[in-house]
């Protein structure tokens, strides 16, 4: 069996002012084909048209924190997904603060009668488990930024054992007792003789996983939680010479993300949400890929499979 496509697409790699070639901050998690947005700086449906993505397929909706380059597209992605004739619910996770805006603004837009949003609050003091399906589980933790600030950790469910097909054949299992072997069952044959789970399946596929973590000074008690991970998004607003900057507006600098990819034995990490100061990232990258090698800038278009 092959793994399940499982992308992560950037909508957004700048930081607060947008530029000609990045937007604000946002990207989209596909697993099998349902979609996670995470963030909607301004013009993230604009991204969405521009990179192939179908904005009403989006349901489910992850908001790090308030400030205004990872909400402002917002109110125009839901009035568009209203028009295109979106039914049933839209989720957004995010600070308990963001209906309240929301409910103002959309009190001027268009009718919203088949269509209705669900708010969920984040947890800003402990990692919290806040969606699960039945492929994936979806954890926030807080990060350390000048307003409360979550990270959002993607997991995929394990995966079900691989049947072996020769032993499965030879012994002439029955379909319905293959799915309890595929959960780790052992076989009981008809006259009794048990035949262990091992005998008859091979390993799973490994679990794969994901992290976003913006905005946020270097912040050590994340390690934990994404230790091991395959992939890291993490911002790094500015390069080491604005590490006092970095401290003081509550940012990395791109050393600092490598720096937690490292020690969190992460397998790779892309850097983001770059102050609109650097006309090219090289720099950055750079120093990143002096503590970390395994680093790639996040550029708006750019998809990431795991
Ligand atoms: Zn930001
Ligand atoms: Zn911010």
């Amino acid at each position: 069996m092959t793994m399940l496509p499982f992308s992560v697409t950037i909508l957004g790699s700048s930081s607060a002012l947008p530029t000609l070639t990045r937007f604000p901050t946002a990207q989209v998690v596909n697993l099998n084909e349902k979609l996670y947005l995470i963030d909607c700086g301004e013009g993230t449906q604009i991204q969405l048209r521009k990179f192939g993505i179908k904005a009403g397929k989006i349901n489910l909706i992850f908001i790090s924190h308030l400030h205004g380059d990872h909400i402002f597209g917002l109110p125009g992605l839901i009035s568009t997904m209203a028009l295109g004739g979106k039914k049933g619910e839209l989720h957004i996770y995010s600070h308990s603060d963001l209906k309240m805006m929301m409910d103002q603004l959309m009190k001027f837009m268009n009718d919203f009668d088949d269509f209705k949003v669900v708010y969920h609050p984040l947890n800003f003091h402990t990692r919290a488990i806040i969606y699960e399906d039945s492929k994936i589980t979806i954890d926030s933790f807080p990060l350390k930024h000048r307003i409360p600030c979550c990270g959002f950790l993607f997991r995929e469910k394990p995966h079900e054992l691989h049947l072996r097909g020769d032993v499965i054949n030879y012994l002439n299992i029955p379909i319905r007792d293959r799915v309890a072997i595929k959960g780790g069952a052992d076989y009981c044959t008809p006259d009794g003789k048990i035949i262990p789970n091992q005998e008859l399946t091979f390993p799973s596929d490994p679990v794969r996983s994901y992290a976003f973590c913006t905005d946020t000074v270097f912040r050590k008690q994340i390690i934990p939680i994404i230790d091991n991970i395959d992939l890291l998004y993490h911002e790094a607003t500015f390069a080491g010479e604005l590490s006092d900057l970095a401290l003081k507006t509550y940012h990395s600098t791109s050393k600092q993300a490598a720096q937690l990819a490292v020690e969190a034995r992460v397998k790779k990490l892309i850097i983001g949400h770059f102050s609109s100061r650097y006309k090219s990232v090289t720099t950055l990258v750079d120093e990143a890929r002096g503590v970390f090698p395994n680093t790639f800038p996040a550029n708006d278009g750019d998809r990431f499979d795991l």
